[in-house]
């Protein structure tokens, strides 16, 4: 019998999978990357628009599994209007969470705590990862003064 947390968890994935947020493309956007998963056939486009160092505006467009596309989701609503600084945070409290490690307590989750029971399933981890790895890199990139190159050939 599956507990009612469980239940709960697999709700809030199920509602970002089907309206998934932030999908509105940006225009002038800051920071572009994409990313793919090819163990499971995720893909992924994130873009950010940032003001005074924070960030203003998200868009993600995954193409996934239900677990991607949700993570990538809880991505854009946990991120918006943080620092580069707190975005790392959240990220690195989402690895966390998919490792079943303890959570920072100053990281507000959110939604996010539902990607907790995907650490019971080793081969998911990477789909839910998936948004962060991207994001985290095309950060990486962009303080490293290189626009994350995007090669949109559709
Ligand atoms: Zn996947």
């Amino acid at each position: 019998m599956p507990e009612p947390l469980d239940e709960l968890y697999r709700d809030i994935i199920m509602d970002h999978y089907r309206y998934p947020r932030g999908r509105k493309k940006l225009e002038n956007a800051d920071m572009r990357n994409e990313g793919q998963n090819p163990v499971c056939g995720d893909e992924i486009e994130l873009s950010l628009k940032l003001d005074d160092g924070r960030v203003d505006e998200v868009s993600v467009e995954c193409m996934g599994c239900a677990i991607s596309v949700a993570s990538g989701s809880m991505l854009v609503d946990a991120i918006k209007g943080k620092s580069l600084q707190e975005v790392r945070r959240i990220a690195a409290a989402v690895k966390a969470i998919l490792k079943g490690e303890p959570l920072p307590e100053e990281v507000e989750m959110g939604d996010l705590e539902a990607l907790a029971g995907v650490k019971n399933f080793p081969v998911r981890i990477k789909c839910a990862l998936l948004s962060w790895t991207t994001l985290i890199d095309g950060i990486e990139a962009l303080e490293e003064g290189v626009v994350a190159n995007v090669t949109s050939t559709e």
